[in-house]
C-alpha cells in the first residue's frame, strides 16, 4: 500500500508525504482517532514510504525489495507491537529498546508501530518514554490509539500528534468497493452502519456468511432479549461465547440497534437510522422500551466490548449482559 492509494485523510498524507521528501522525519508520531478509521493503514504505508530505496515525491514506490517485503509484513526494519493480552507490556518494551540501541538490517531506517498504545502498562509506558526522549537516528515511533486521552502527557509532548477523523460516507463506498466483493445494496448499508469508519465496514463485509444475514440474526436476538427469560438469556450468550470474533460484531450490531429504537423514540425521523431498512420493526420495537433504559443498553454493551477486547471471560461477560438485557421489553 502506498500513501497515494489510500481513499481520505488528505492532508495527514500529504503532510506525511512532505515530511520524506523533505527529509523532516520526525522521531514519534501518534496517530490518534476511532477504531477503523485507517490509522494502522496509514502507518504501514508511511513505514513502506520511510523504508523504500527509491522514493516518489516521498511515496513508497511500491515496486523495489524494500516496499515488497513491507507489503508482505517481513521487512526486518519494520517492528509491530500489539497488546498481549490485556495490555502492552514491559518486557515487550525491553526488546522494543533493546532492538533501536541496534542498527537496522537493511537501510538507515528502523521503523515501529506501536497498535493501541493506550494499552501500555505503566511500566511500559515510562520505559518507552526514555526511548522518546533520546531516540538514536533514524528511529521512527509511531503510536497508534483510539484513546489518547490516556496516554502519559509526557509521551504527548514528545509526538507529533496526526489526529484521523472519520470519513465522508461516499469514501467508505469507495474503499468497501475496491476491497471487498460486497453488492451496492450491501455497501450502501455498511458505509451507514460504521460511522465514517472504513476498518469496520470491511470487517463486516467480510463476515462469514455475509453481512446482511448476520445482522438479520443480531435484530432477532435483539427482539427475542427483550422479551427472554435469565436461563434464555444464558442460552444465547453461551451460543455466541463460542466465536469471540463474532461475538464482538454482534455487540456493534445490537449497539447500533438500540441506538436507531433510541434516535427514533427522540426524533421519528428515518434518514438518522442505520437499520432504516428496518423502519417498521424499529417502530414497533421503540414503543416497548424507555429512554433511560435504552441509553443503560447502549452503555452496557460498549462496557462488554471493552471486556472482551481486553480478554475477561467471554462467555461471562456475555451473560452479564444478555441477563440485563432480557425482559427488558
Ligand atoms: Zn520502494
Amino acid at each position: 500500500m502506498k500513501l497515494a492509494n489510500i481513499i481520505g485523510h488528505g492532508e495527514i498524507i500529504r503532510a506525511l508525504c512532505r515530511a520524506v521528501e523533505q527529509n523532516r522525519v520526525n522521531h514519534a508520531y501518534l496517530f490518534a482517532g476511532p477504531a477503523g478509521v485507517g490509522k494502522t493503514t496509514t502507518a504501514l504505508a508511511f513505514g513502506a514510504s520511510l523504508l523504500c530505496r527509491q522514493p516518489q515525491k516521498g511515496d513508497a514506490c511500491g515496486q523495489c525489495q524494500d516496499c515488497r517485503q513491507v507489503d508482505g509484513q517481513n521487512h526486518p526494519d519494520m517492528h509491530r507491537i500489539a497488546p498481549e493480552g490485556a495490555s502492552i507490556k514491559i518486557g515487550q518494551m525491553r526488546e522494543m529498546l533493546r532492538r533501536i540501541t541496534l542498527s537496522p538490517y537493511q537501510g538507515k531506517r528502523q521503523v515501529f508501530l506501536v497498535e493501541q498504545a493506550d494499552l501500555m502498562t505503566h511500566e511500559a509506558a515510562n520505559c518507552l518514554l526514555k526511548t522518546l526522549e533520546e531516540p538514536p537516528a533514524g528511529t521512527v515511533l509511531i503510536l497508534i490509539s483510539s484513546r489518547p486521552q490516556s496516554l502519559l502527557p509526557t509521551i504527548l509532548s514528545r509526538c507529533q500528534i496526526f489526529t484521523f477523523h472519520p470519513l465522508p460516507a461516499e469514501q467508505v463506498v469507495r474503499i468497501l468497493e475496491r476491497e471487498t466483493a460486497v453488492s451496492r445494496e450491501e455497501v450502501a448499508v455498511l458505509a451507514r452502519l460504521t460511522g465514517g469508519c472504513p476498518g469496520r465496514a470491511v470487517r463486516l463485509a467480510g463476515v462469514a456468511g455475509g453481512y446482511f444475514a448476520v445482522r438479520q440474526r443480531a435484530v432477532d436476538l435483539a427482539t427475542g432479549l427483550g422479551r427472554a427469560s435469565v436461563m434464555e438469556a444464558c442460552r444465547q450468550a453461551a451460543l455466541l461465547a463460542e466465536d469471540k470474533e463474532l461475538a464482538l460484531i454482534y455487540l456493534e450490531l445490537l449497539q447500533l440497534w438500540y441506538r436507531d429504537l433510541l434516535v427514533w423514540m427522540e426524533t421519528a425521523t428515518p434518514g438518522l437510522l442505520f437499520n432504516r431498512d428496518y423502519l417498521s420493526l424499529v417502530d414497533r420495537e421503540a414503543r416497548f422500551h424507555s429512554r433511560i433504559r435504552l441509553i443503560a443498553a447502549i452503555k452496557e454493551i460498549e462496557g462488554t466490548r471493552d471486556s472482551l477486547l481486553a480478554n475477561v471471560n467471554t462467555r461471562l461477560a456475555l451473560e452479564m449482559l444478555f441477563m440485563g438485557l432480557a425482559g427488558a421489553a
